[in-house]
């Protein structure tokens, strides 16, 4: 008797990314209860199952849903706002008086829907975002069906939302007992930056973040002044000094580390820090590139971000992992750092690793989450084709991207999303446009 099942893709292109990095052609994956209960050659799996849904994927290909490492999603409303500027005279001039100005819960509630409807049509099941006032991001992410790990940025300065470090830790604090047992969102304590926290501050986060055994992520080391502000301020490293406040550890995923030494690539193996490379961010804003082929020899989790659109200009994980592939290339002079195999790691298993999730996410296994991506693979740039790998991270577009199941449910298909209103969502950003620029369009 065939098991009874709610989903079965069949006659896919399988890339599972476990930890052979198998292909499987003509592949089904069986899905029930928003887990893969199976996955193998379709003639093996065909009799054993019956679907009350099967998707016929001929010519497409299966990848698990990307994750998108680091972000500040609701900052696509400041795509384009200043570009071509040094890290400082962006943030300071451009970035933090728009933020003082515009942020708040309508401007939150609407952003995030823009960054949310980006990251599905372009393959991302679940981003990582440090922003503000998050609690009101999850009542649009919730419609939005998209996975999420948030958290308050905390400063010593004020912020938008908050007068003070300690305001901005009580909501931290109100965040993670809100999320607590959800499903979809995992609540995160998220300290700027080594450079924007005093070191109590920074003490204080990592001490929630084992409190409540949650992810804690930082940016570290993004710029070569930043560095050398701590080295000449408290005589180490910024690595060295998160370490000596406790701030790093297997729960810690920390975005950027452009400006380290090779005492700090020990320091964050030593500890299990994961580390975010944001390739596209750190090119555009000219800030350094982060030693990716070195900590992923050390055995240190590199997962992949876009960063902002305000510095990227888009939440696209596609450009992203071409870019990392291409980069150190270039930076090393090799075009054998850094393999196909390498860069989709690093948008999928890395990323779920860094964070703890593996046994849930990041690669198509059984007992996963059924967070699939396919792709549509007719198209004249994806044929013919000889490697799977090579095609997705030299070839591939998000525009190639045709369904996105989260949980076992198709939120994207035909690459229109089902769920809301695209023209709305699209609607509402033009507006805010107008109001900040005038723009007439
Ligand atoms: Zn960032």
């Amino acid at each position: 008797m065939p098991e009874h099942i709610d989903l079965l893709i069949s006659e896919c292109l399988a890339v599972t990314v476990d930890d052979n990095h198998s292909v499987i052609e003509k592949a089904g994956i069986a899905i029930n209860n928003g887990k893969i209960v199976a996955l193998d050659k379709i003639e093996n799996l065909a009799q054993s199952y019956k679907a009350k849904r099967t998707i016929s994927a001929k010519n497409k290909m299966a990848i698990p849903g990307l994750i998108n490492a680091h972000t500040h999603a609701a900052m696509v409303y400041f795509r384009g706002l200043a570009d071509d500027l040094p890290l400082k005279e962006w943030l300071e001039n451009h970035i933090w008086p728009a933020e003082a100005q515009y942020v708040n819960a309508e401007f939150i509630r609407k952003a995030v829907k823009l960054a949310a409807l980006e990251m599905l049509k372009s393959g991302t099941t679940t981003f990582c975002d440090m922003y503000f006032l998050p609690g009101v991001a999850v009542e649009s992410l919730e419609e939005m069906k998209i996975k999420a790990i948030l958290g308050v940025p905390l400063l010593d300065f004020p912020t938008p939302v908050s007068r003070s470090s300690e305001e901005g830790l009580k909501n931290a604090r109100k965040l993670i007992e809100s999320l607590k047992g959800h499903d979809r969102f995992i609540p995160a304590v998220m300290p700027h930056s080594p450079y924007t926290c005093s070191a109590k501050l920074l003490k204080q986060a990592a001490e929630m973040s084992k409190e409540y055994n949650i992810p804690l992520q930082i940016h570290l080391s993004e710029e070569k002044w930043e560095n050398e502000k701590i080295i000449s301020e408290k005589g180490m490293s910024s690595v060295a000094y998160l370490n000596e406040l406790t701030v790093l550890s297997e729960r810690t995923t920390a975005a950027h580390v452009n400006w380290i030494s090779n005492e700090d690539v020990e320091i964050l193996k030593k500890t299990k820090t994961g580390v975010i490379h944001n390739p596209q961010s750190n090119m555009k804003l000219a800030t350094g590139i982060c030693p990716v082929p070195e900590l992923l020899k050390a055995g240190i989790n590199v997962g992949l971000g876009t960063d902002g659109a305000a510095s990227n200009n888009d939440l696209d994980m596609f450009g992203e992992v071409q870019t990392a592939a291409m980069l150190h290339k270039i930076a090393k002079k090799d075009p054998t750092v850094i393999d196909a195999k390498e860069a989709l790691w690093m948008a999928t298993r890395g990323g779920a690793k860094a964070f703890g999730l593996d046994q849930e996410i990041g690669s198509l296994e059984v007992n996963k989450k059924a967070d699939i991506v396919l792709l549509d693979m007719d198209k004249p740039h994806l044929i013919p084709l000889y490697d799977a790998h090579s095609q997705l991270v030299y070839s591939a577009k998000s525009s190639d991207v045709d369904t996105v199941i989260i949980d076992g449910n198709v939120v994207v298909e035909n690459g229109c999303l089902l769920i809301c209103d695209e023209e709305e969502i699209l609607n509402e950003a033009r507006i805010f446009s107008r109001k900040l620029k005038g723009v007439p369009f």
